[in-house]
């Protein structure tokens, strides 16, 4: 089995009152007044060792009271993982102890995670909602666009619900916009927010050289859509989003979740966004991710994926032969019809990407986007090893 990647460990924290971010380095920075965007991590500290201005101090190794105290800067000891930190990474280290990373150089998959809170409550929400005002976590995510590389390709603002932010959100957005000016942004959103024009009006001000907007859509049945993200007065609210935004000229990518209660309708779906949303630049159309709510919805939400792939090449050839932009993401190419293998994108966050004991026999492995780590358990029977490459199918793309 091929793991995913760590991004959590926990220590012991001293001498902070709050979170510290900070990059990774494992060798002493000799300008100190570069220190203080750093966390220098060691696997011992060593008497003399010069550690002012830092950010903070890592190590495994455990510490005593008296140096702690002489350090005299924010410490998380004894920590039980640490091979995973690669530098400049970007690190938080939390007062309760745990160290999470933020961003990683060398992962296509950074995102900003603002809020636990949401507006929606959706059958198959990955994260689920917390009821609980995290707002003061504007100034971690501020901090961290100070840290991340300006070489970055592309990085994701998501949640719960990053609109519920309002203000802070257009703060996150202009200083991406300063700091990261070639970086592509996709913020993943309900839209619910983009009902109101005032704040469509605000966010198009911030004028982004490259947001893109993933706006789920889950049936043309306004009473289906409201169904699946249980929320009464959704699917108006989304729908009148979707076309404020475009008055703004904001880029929007319509997402498709496929399972048991939005399959059947798909090719509906599909018609149904062309007719009315032909500005869009993006229709994703998604296989579940077996995390948060859809475990617990899983009865009444799981269909095997090879059970609706004529709809889905239906909806697919619909949208694509009306020169629609389209994807599909998280489905494995034994799965799909070949006929459909050329839309299939490696769209599985890396540290979320896992191949089976099966996928290691498959001559395509190379090509194909694997599965959720999430579906170890649950997953398509159909997934079966080819034993040569069936159409000559080229790498996947992203
Ligand atoms: S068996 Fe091959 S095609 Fe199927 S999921 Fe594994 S790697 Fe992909």
């Amino acid at each position: 089995m091929n793991y995913v990647i760590r991004l959590t460990t926990k220590g012991i924290s001293s001498n902070f009152k709050t979170n510290i971010l900070g990059q990774v380095t494992f060798e002493p920075i000799l300008d100190q007044i570069k220190r203080k965007d750093y966390i220098l991590v060691l696997n011992e500290i060593k008497d003399g060792l010069d550690t002012n201005y830092y950010a903070g101090v890592v190590t495994s190794q455990k510490l005593n009271s008296d140096l702690l105290s002489n350090l005299k800067l924010p410490v998380l000891h004894s920590v039980e993982h640490s091979d995973h930190f690669s530098v400049n990474d970007v690190l938080l280290l939390d007062t309760t102890g745990h160290i999470r990373t933020l961003y990683r150089p060398t992962s296509r998959f950074n995102t900003i995670f603002t809020t636990d809170r949401c507006n929606s409550y959706c059958l198959m929400c990955s994260q689920p909602p917390i009821k609980k005002d995290d707002s003061e976590r504007i100034i971690e995510h501020l901090r961290l666009i100070d840290l991340i590389d300006p070489k970055t390709e592309q990085l994701g603002i998501t949640g719960g619900e990053p609109t519920l932010l309002r203000d802070d959100l257009l703060k996150i957005i202009k200083k991406c916009k300063e700091l990261l000016p070639n970086t592509r942004l996709h913020m993943l959103t309900n839209g619910k927010m983009f009902y109101y024009s005032s704040f469509t009006e605000k966010l198009a001000g911030v004028d982004h050289p490259n947001l893109t907007l993933g706006i789920p859509l889950y049936s043309d049945m306004p009473t289906e859509h409201d169904y699946v993200v249980q929320s009464k007065g959704a699917f108006e609210q989304t729908t009148i989003g979707y076309y404020n935004l475009a008055r703004f000229n904001q880029k929007i990518e319509i997402r498709v979740v496929l399972h048991a209660l939005t399959y059947k309708r798909l090719p509906q779906l599909a018609e149904y966004i062309y007719r009315n949303f032909p500005f869009v630049v993006h229709i994703a159309l998604m296989g579940l991710e077996m995390m948060g709510f859809t475990r617990t919805n899983l009865t009444e939400l799981w269909i095997d994926p090879k059970n609706y792939q004529d709809e889905l090449e239906k909806a697919v050839f619909y949208l694509t032969n009306r020169g629609m932009n389209v994807s599909i993401y998280n489905h494995q190419l034994c799965v799909l019809k070949p006929s459909l293998w050329k839309w299939a994108r490696q769209s599985i966050s890396d540290y979320k990407n896992l191949y089976l004991d099966e996928c290691n026999k498959c001559a395509i492995k190379d090509k194909c986007g694997g599965l959720f780590s999430s579906a170890e358990e649950v997953h398509s029977k159909y997934i079966k090893a080819f034993n040569c490459d069936p159409i000559g199918v080229q790498k996947i793309g992203v």
